[in-house]
């Protein structure tokens, strides 16, 4: 059955027959194109991963399972992986959050921690809930004095389909600006509305990351407006929060490293990634377990096919990604020698909308061996590259080592409406879209591991020009990551 319908979805999707098919590096990029398209166990490990094991949030027994279950599914498809260790700096986990307005009206609000959030006092924490607006510089110079000891409620956009990916940056955006403010008015906790309506919630990263230490709270958007409406109409509510972590120092988490050694240069390494870990709300199955499941596939097809990349090609399913994107950091400390054999690292992200083509992170020489290596999938395009830095997933700090890589990017379909939140389970993912992204995803990874040519690594100075010339430094402060920088935490030496 595959067989037959082999040729005629090659034919259908990707419009055109391969050029140059007796060239062995062509002819084996189309089987392998073949093989993922085929009727292969990508679905079911993914449900095997969402469903089966669930969320699992960095320091859980739910991603200790999934570190497993990673391991195990590589061998069994006979690629050889490694378990790699790294240092998480905090243990963080919500236990339980529960909220309840008080006052001129009296209602429970379902509530959501954002991460490294501290804990109340077992009896809650109570204090007055005051509207903080938008959360401007006006709104609380409005606020003056009412902000201090109280709980401030920011008003939030709503982040939909098609706000997307900009809505979504702009979220995090407004956040990185907001808490400091709040917190130097001298509020005792921050809580922004759902920007996501019917009561969904989600654990929205804080822009302070792990050196947070206030209570910091998602609300439920229809809580969260009652309760604006009724300060708005000139009443005076309470809030109260009880918040449980169960919190640490640092501990190791583990990257699972997958490996297919290379025919005749070896020590060259191709390095393309999805993080296998996720927040606790939801199972994890549009971020980023799709990109997981299909990464492993073409491990597994390229091992079964018996295919010979020229260069070594290793699968990374990064963890500690949702905490601050450790996992790939701690790769880039303890490969520090092997960096500049790195040919190029990619980092698969956005959710199973189609691949619109990459983001080349102000190393714009990759795009022409980009364009070169999509050309046999050029039907299921069009692809159109950027040439942005972008920060938020496992290529910062690839870049910030100065290694070529990139992000695929894709449209948005329903990845920012939800992002993070209890609604990102199996069912939200585009099956036959996922498939036809790792034909996609296949002529990248086999285009850069035979190539000869490679994109040399950039210096310190050049990392440092893409920072002042682009918007990453901009990024790098509103998801958190400046000080690492600064400190030298981060970064090629
Ligand atoms: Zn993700």
């Amino acid at each position: 059955m595959y067989k037959f319908l082999l040729g005629i979805v090659l034919f259908a999707l990707l419009g055109t027959p391969l050029a140059n098919a007796n060239d062995p590096v062509t002819s084996d990029l189309e089987r392998l194109i073949g093989a993922v398209l085929g009727d292969t166990p990508m679905i079911d490990d993914l449900k095997s991963l969402t469903d089966g094991i669930g969320g699992r949030a960095t320091g859980s027994e739910a991603n200790l399972r999934a570190v497993e279950w990673g391991l195990e599914r590589f061998e069994s498809a006979g690629v050889l992986a490694n378990k790699e260790a790294f240092t998480m700096p905090r243990a963080w986990l919500e236990v339980s959050a529960t909220g309840s307005v008080s006052g001129i009206a009296t209602f429970p609000v379902a509530v959501a921690t954002r991460p490294f959030s501290t804990a109340t006092p077992d009896g809650g924490l109570a204090a007055p809930l005051v509207d903080a607006g938008f959360g401007t510089g006006q709104d609380f110079a409005r606020l003056g004095e009412a902000a201090l000891g109280a709980w401030v409620l920011i008003e939030t956009p709503v982040l939909d389909d098609e706000a997307g990916l900009a809505g979504l940056f702009q979220e995090y955006g407004d956040a990185a600006v907001i808490e400091p403010r709040a917190i130097g008015a001298g509020a005792v906790g921050i809580i922004f509305m759902s920007s996501r309506p019917k009561g969904l919630l989600y654990r929205h990263n804080a822009a302070l990351g792990v050196a947070n230490i206030h209570p910091q709270l998602t609300m439920e958007r229809e809580g969260a407006k009652r309760a604006l409406r009724l300060l708005r109409g000139g009443g005076a509510l309470n809030f109260t929060a009880r918040i449980q972590i169960s919190g640490g120092g640092s501990y190791q988490a583990y990257n699972v490293i997958g490996e297919i050694p290379g025919s005749t240069r070896a020590d060259e390494i191709v390095i393309f990634g999805a993080h296998l870990d996720s927040h606790d709300m939801g199972t994890g199955a549009l971020d980023n377990g799709a990109n997981v499941a299909m990464l492993i596939d073409i491990a597994r097809q390229i091992t079964r096919l018996g295919l010979k990349p020229k260069r070594t090609i290793r699968f990374a399913l990064w963890n500690g990604e949702e905490m601050g994107i450790m996992g790939s950091l701690g790769y880039t400390r303890s490969h520090r020698d092997e960096l500049d054999n790195h040919i190029v690292a990619a980092a698969f992200d956005i959710g199973t909308g189609r691949i619109t083509g990459f983001f080349t992170n102000g190393m714009a020489a990759l795009i022409p061996p980009v364009e070169r290596y999509l050309i046999p999938v050029a039907g299921l395009g069009p692809f159109v590259h950027v040439n942005a830095p972008i920060v938020g997933t496992d290529n910062l700090d690839f870049m910030l080592e100065g290694v070529p890589n990139l992000v695929a990017n894709q449209e948005d379909a329903n990845y920012a409406s939800n992002y993070h939140a209890s609604s990102d389970t199996f069912d939200k993912v585009d099956q036959s879209q996922l498939r036809l992204n790792a034909a996609v995803a296949a002529a990248i990874i086999w285009g850069f591991a035979n190539d000869e040519g490679r994109v040399p690594r950039q210096s310190r100075a050049e990392v440092e020009a893409l920072i002042e010339n682009t918007a990453l430094g901009q990024q790098l402060r509103n998801m958190g990551f400046w000080n690492d920088w600064e400190e030298g935490a981060r970064g090629r030496q």
